[in-house]
């Protein structure tokens, strides 16, 4: 570009009108042109993009910063093209926990970088930390923490959440380590269908994977509170401290929800038992805790008209939901069932305080907060310099109000409902492995004798060998959906459940594939095409299964 003009690449400073349309035209050239790719009738977005093998390698070859600058309008063009055969989340986008962003959640990212302030300091980033101290109490309140004494921040996902609160249940265990350092006697609890972040957690921390205790789980992909007792029962005998326990309500992939009443009852009366103190409970909360909407929902009422079937399944949700307050600390992935961009995950603590034993000391922070001037200063967190997120999540809370999630949750329900039931009909073939879980999520198996296997496989009935043989026909129907995801996109599993072998010799992992609804435009009346769809694809799968046992057969005989 000649003559570039620096300031043209800068929104005005004085709120000029040639500016600001300037930068409106080039906003709506992107809104069109994302709008000109889309195609409700299939999961990804116009355009075509040649993902050859090669394709980041060639990537890596070509690109390099151009010298000059080139005009944003030509920028755009490019930014849109990014896009091409992108997934977009229209009805038939059933993949997983990744949702389309509302508009108060865009909108409010934008307000966020209209004035770019760090969340790190209210003197830096002042709208940041008033919409935090907002959403933090908004939600405290939802879930039944006192606002008052309550506490948290955005931070870096339901995986951030966790680690904090491992950090937060170390130093309670004992504040000297700090600066003394992890020892190597302290141990963390979660069930086998637990998110896999704090395993992460323990390697980051310096705790060691080997001191994460993984809990059985029951056939509705809950903890086993009373697996936990023994679990946590045979540590203390050995020398070992529980220090952290995390209850996941809801487990990503079966949508099972842990009995936090239990957990917290169970492990204060062993701990106590010992003279310890209860372990840091934290509800990893990241995708179930919006049902927490209908904590103080009018079930006998039904103001919102819920069909009878859906209410059924939210108040079973509920029953569980009730029980977050008793957690220490838990996590809203505002990114999952929030309705908003990426990141926006929200960590709150029962006790605010609790944040002083990973803060750092006044001296420890030479250029920020502690001064004065400034009365928010985030240095608990692992980050340092923060985006303002919590803008986003202030926006959409506003927007959908309290009964804008209970419709949309209550839509996703019923969709899977629907679902369920069409599925059975249609396809008895496919197994639902998580009936008696209600939610948002379905996951079906497939077995190779096309009858219900599922109940003898959880009872340790089956040896290893013909379990991995289900799993390998059903990585087969995992293979054909992924390559025809274009047209409906599903997920899958390869940890449903782990069940004992025939043989007792170790538990096998059961593999299932997911239908998760989270796209707002997924409707009852899209059930029957997404059944028909999955019974051509699992028809497939079978034939193409016998092919493969077949040859197998023959290749058997020729080795005899
Ligand atoms: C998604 C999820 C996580 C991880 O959250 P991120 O935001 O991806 O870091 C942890 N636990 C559960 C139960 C989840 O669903």
């Amino acid at each position: 570009m000649e003559n570039l003009n620096i300031r043209a690449l800068f929104p005005s400073d004085d709120g000029n009108l040639q500016q600001r349309d300037y930068f409106i035209e080039l906003v709506k050239q992107i809104v069109e042109g994302v709008d000109a790719l889309k195609d409700p009738e299939a999961v990804n977005l116009k355009g075509t993009k040649e993902r050859g093998q090669h394709f980041y390698r060639e990537l890596t070859a070509s690109s390099r910063i151009p010298d000059g600058g080139r005009p944003l309008d030509q920028v755009n063009v490019e930014l849109l093209k990014l896009l091409h055969g992108h997934p977009y989340h229209t009805k038939y986008f059933l993949t997983n926990i990744l949702p389309m962003a509302s508009t108060p959640g865009i909108l409010g990212m934008l307000t966020a970088f209209m004035v770019n302030g760090n969340n790190l300091w209210d003197v830096y980033g002042p709208a940041g930390a008033e919409a935090e101290v907002r959403v933090v109490a908004m939600m405290s309140d939802l879930i039944g923490y006192n606002p008052s004494e309550s506490g948290g921040y955005t931070t870096w996902g339901g995986q951030g959440a966790i680690f904090t609160g491992l950090r937060i249940a170390v130093n309670k265990h004992d504040a000297s380590i700090k600066k003394a350092g992890v020892p190597h006697n302290l141990f963390a609890f979660c069930s086998e269908a637990a998110h896999y972040s704090l395993f992460k957690s323990m390697e980051a921390t310096g705790l060691g994977t080997n001191n994460l205790i993984k809990v059985r789980t029951r056939e509705d992909s809950s903890m086993d509170v009373g697996d936990l007792e023994a679990k946590m029962e045979q540590v203390i005998l050995r020398g070992g401290v529980p220090v952290y326990i995390v209850a996941t309500t809801a487990t990503t992939d079966a949508m099972g929800i842990d009995n936090i009443e239990e957990i917290a009852a169970a492990s204060e009366a062993l701990t106590a038992k010992y003279g310890m103190r209860r372990p840091h409970i934290h509800a990893d909360s990241a995708l179930g805790g919006f049902f927490a909407f209908f904590n103080d929902y009018d079930f006998a009422g039904n103001p919102l008209q819920f069909e009878e079937e859906t209410l059924a399944a939210l108040a079973a949700i509920r029953e569980r939901m009730q029980h977050l307050r008793l957690a220490d600390s838990l996590c809203f992935d505002f990114q999952k069932l929030g309705q908003t961009p990426y990141s926006t995950s929200l960590f709150l603590v029962k006790q605010a305080s609790d944040l002083k034993l990973v803060d750092l000391e006044p001296d420890e922070t030479p250029y920020v907060g502690h001064r004065g001037y400034g009365d928010y200063h985030t240095s608990y967190t692992l980050e340092c310099s923060r985006m303002g997120s919590s803008i986003s999540i202030l926006s959409a809370l506003l927007a959908f109000g309290a009964e804008g999630y209970r419709k949309l949750l209550a839509q996703f329900v019923e969709v899977n409902i629907a679902f369920r039931k069409t599925l059975s009909a249609e396809v008895p073939e496919a197994v639902i492995v998580n009936p008696n879980n209600p939610g948002l999520i379905t996951l079906f198996r497939l077995y190779t004798d096309r009858k219900n296997g599922y109940a003898a496989e959880c009872e340790g009935l089956r040896t290893k060998r013909e379990i991995e043989r289900e799993n390998r026909l059903n990585e087969m129907l995992f293979e054909i959906l992924g390559r025809d995801r274009e047209k409906m996109f599903f997920g899958d599993t390869k940890k449903h459940l782990y069940v004992p072998t025939a043989e007792r010799n170790g538990d096998v992992a059961l593999y299932a594939s997911k239908l998760f609804v989270i796209s707002p435009y997924t409707q009852t009346s899209d059930v029957a095409a997404i059944v028909d769809f999955l019974k051509q694809k699992i028809t497939e799968t079978y034939a193409a299964y016998e092919r493969l046992a077949m040859k197998e057969k023959e290749h058997e005989k020729i080795l005899v």
